[in-house]
């Protein structure tokens, strides 16, 4: 979906599609020399981050592995809670396994420090980071991000894999979704 057929419900267009695929191709430079002779697995947190692992995986040069995991932390609302339920887990056993998690956002920074530990309580050798994008609050906890696509402000956006109630997954950019949308509901 492009950004012209949701024109009016879009205040701002954060980061384009050209953009994107621009700075994916940047960071997949940077794990293709990081993990050249490692055996990479990219763990994608469902469902946000579908968008981000298409594109990034198949600019990555290297042979690597996918699996997926599905967690909640924000439930129905717009607010992390920072309490994380794993509603698919993964089928890869991680002893050994080099990690690379790929998010589409960091906003508090709460589901992916809980999901770093996880994951590296199973026995990876190594567990790092790779998010689309991330707000300003990230800073505050105490998470290492190893590749960051954009730093973003604090608004809400969609777009890109991130949605508001389900929809605007599939828009191309990353936008700000305008507020006569949320007073609607
Ligand atoms: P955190 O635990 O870092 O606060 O939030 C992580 C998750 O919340 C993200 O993976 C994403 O699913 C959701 N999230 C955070 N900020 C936004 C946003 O601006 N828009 C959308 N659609 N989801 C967000
Ligand atoms: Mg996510
Ligand atoms: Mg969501």
């Amino acid at each position: 979906m492009k950004a012209e057929a949701i024109k009016s419900e879009l205040v701002d267009i954060l980061v384009t599609k050209e953009q994107m695929e621009a700075r994916l191709a940047e960071i997949a430079a940077e794990i293709d020399r990081d993990y050249a002779d490692k055996d990479l697995l990219l763990v994608g947190v469902l469902k946000g981050a579908i968008m981000v692992m298409a594109d990034l995986s198949r600019a990555i040069t290297l042979p690597i592995s996918m699996d997926w995991m599905a967690v909640s932390s924000y439930g129905a609302g717009t607010k992390s809670s920072g309490v994380v339920r794993i509603l698919k887990d993964l089928d890869t056993d991680l002893q050994g396994r080099h990690v690379l998690i790929v998010e589409d956002i960091i906003d508090t920074g709460l589901t992916l420090a809980w999901l770093k530990r996880n994951l590296e309580a199973r026995g990876a050798a190594s567990v790092k980071i790779m998010t689309a994008l991330r707000k300003p609050d990230a800073a505050k906890v105490e998470v290492e991000v190893a590749y960051v696509g954009f730093d973003i402000p604090n608004d809400f956006v969609i777009g890109y894999g991130l949605d508001y109630a389900e929809k605007y997954r599939n828009l191309d950019v990353v936008g700000v979704l305008s507020p006569s949308v949320y007073a609607d509901k």
